[in-house]
């Protein structure tokens, strides 16, 4: 259940009513919000006085869900808009890996030049193999620093464990929280700790209720800015790399209420099926488009299979805009 208590109810009230219902809660405002499980259907008498409303829930989608908020959460990303009313499409784009100054500074410009606004890049691999490279960690972060304050532009990065959670806070607008990092409480409950902007890609192997409830854990910490990320999911199919669920991303709009991203590169994980997915998802209505480009694909140290050189994604860039315009979404 969600208990919204009224507005003048101090700090020493909300923690003896969240103890009375075993409730997590936070301050939201001018207001405290507690979470209970959802085995719960009633408030109970003894703290009916402090309650200004309540949302019994069926399961533990609750925060992220439609029954509590009923539109779409806005998520800011520097001056950057999506989600709420907006029609806001934001297209993140960049090399899986920060690689060099020069490499990363490219596609900075590359971005710039196509008039978009998030950088990404990766620092902390989360390769599946410890042999492969592991990302320019620190220094890495660094230069994405060094983009942002230098070219203006947003920078997303991810985090692969918990000890890194505090430096890729400190350097970055957006935290990616990886597909296999998505369970990894100790990363949850450090974003819920920040109010910076949550990238939570969904495990290949979730489902999409474990997919929300990960959110749930950056959401009842107190962090409202969460961005779930659909980035295809472990079939029996092997001629693609993942399956971009998409009948997935019909039930996040439905039953969620967090901005939705689609991942086409690491789902297809060919640059041949890129500009199609994208133009799909697009079409599809979503918040955003993660899409890896890379100076020299083939020299990529990480996924270079499925990143786009600079003349494919300029002309998605092209195509998505006329296909944006047409539909009344704005690239961002
Ligand atoms: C990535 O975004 O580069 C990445 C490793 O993605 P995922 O966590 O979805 O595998
Ligand atoms: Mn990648």
């Amino acid at each position: 259940m969600i208990i919204h208590l009224k507005k003048n109810t101090s700090a020493e009230i909300a923690q003896k009513v969240a103890e009375e219902v075993k409730a997590l809660h936070y301050k939201k405002e001018d207001f405290y919000v507690l979470i209970t499980g959802s085995g719960l259907k009633e408030v109970p008498s003894s703290i009916e006085v402090h309650v200004d409303q309540a949302w019994p829930m069926k399961n533990d989608l609750q925060l992220a869900s439609r029954s509590y908020m009923d539109k779409k959460r806005e998520v800011k990303i520097g001056d950057v808009t999506i989600g709420g009313d907006t029609n806001n499409v934001i297209l993140i784009g960049g090399p899986c890996s920060v690689e060099s100054e020069g490499q990363i500074t490219s596609a900075t410009e590359l971005m710039t030049s196509l008039q978009l606004s998030t950088l990404r890049g990766g620092c902390y691999k989360p390769r599946t193999s410890p042999y492969s490279f592991q990302g320019m960690g620190l220094d890495g972060l660094k230069l994405l620093d060094k983009m942002r304050t230098n070219h203006g532009v947003n920078v997303i990065t991810e985090v692969r464990d918990a000890t890194q959670i505090e430096e890729v806070i400190e350097y970055s607008d957006v935290i990616q929280v990886g597909a296999k990092a998505m369970y990894d409480q100790g990363i949850l409950r450090a974003c819920a700790k920040t109010q910076k902007p949550v990238l939570i890609k969904r495990g290949f192997g979730s489902t999409l209720q474990e997919f929300a409830q990960a959110a749930e854990f950056v959401l009842s910490g107190g962090n409202e800015n969460v961005i779930l990320c659909e980035r295809g999911i472990r079939t029996f199919e092997t001629g693609t790399r993942f399956t971009l669920d998409l009948c997935g991303v019909a039930w996040l709009k439905e039953y969620t209420n967090l901005p939705i991203v689609l991942d086409p590169s690491h789902a297809m994980g060919y640059a041949y099926g890129i500009a199609d997915l994208s133009k799909a998802c697009l079409a599809m209505g979503v918040d955003g488009l993660l899409i890896e480009v890379h100076p020299n694909p083939k020299e990529a140290k990480s996924d270079a299979a499925q990143q786009l050189n600079y003349d494919e994604f300029g002309k998605l860039v092209g195509e998505l805009s006329h296909l944006a315009k047409a539909l009344n979404y704005n690239l961002v």
